[in-house]
């Protein structure tokens, strides 16, 4: 799903909070470090990642997406970096951005804003985090090609 699109479902998902909130993409956060004012939360989905040199397509139900929210004088801004997964079986090939399939990005997004209600409005929301649906991926997970693994935050290595 285009990013943009993002945009307007996280809109929708939000739109019951009391203040308004918007979406947006950025290359630049550093996962484990939001900027003073800024609460983090990672979340993991599942994905496919296209390898641009060989071709090679493959499904991760580990794909994580770093996301870092702030609330200041009623406006949210949410900064979202999906993380990327390098192909195992080129030796030079850069790392790939995942494509987050339309069903799951809705699914994503709602638990997106459950965090929001907890961590900007201290809500308590219980535990009804909604599962994706996974992708019944073959190959084991390999901590090497992963960018979550190598930050330290893959749901592999931790409990988020
Ligand atoms: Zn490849
Ligand atoms: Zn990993």
């Amino acid at each position: 799903m285009a990013e943009s699109q993002w945009a307007s479902v996280f809109v929708d998902k939000a739109r019951d909070l009391k203040d308004n909130w918007r979406l947006e993409f950025d290359e630049s956060i550093v996962p484990k470090y939001p900027n003073k004012g800024w609460k983090m939360t990672v979340r993991n989905t599942c994905a496919r990642f296209k390898c641009s040199s060989c071709g090679r397509v493959w499904a991760s139900n580990k794909a994580m997406v770093v996301f870092h929210l702030r609330l200041s004088y009623g406006q949210g801004t949410v900064k979202a970096k999906p993380l990327r997964q390098k192909c195992k079986t080129c030796d030079d090939s850069p790392m790939e951005e995942p494509t987050v399939n339309s069903g799951n990005v809705p699914i994503l997004l709602e638990n997106l804003v459950e965090q929001i209600r907890i961590k900007c409005y201290h809500e308590d929301v219980g535990k009804k985090t909604r599962h994706f649906r996974s992708f019944d991926a073959k190959s084991p997970h390999e901590p090497a090609h992963c960018e979550a693994c190598k930050q330290g935050i893959c749901p592999r290595n931790k409990r988020w």
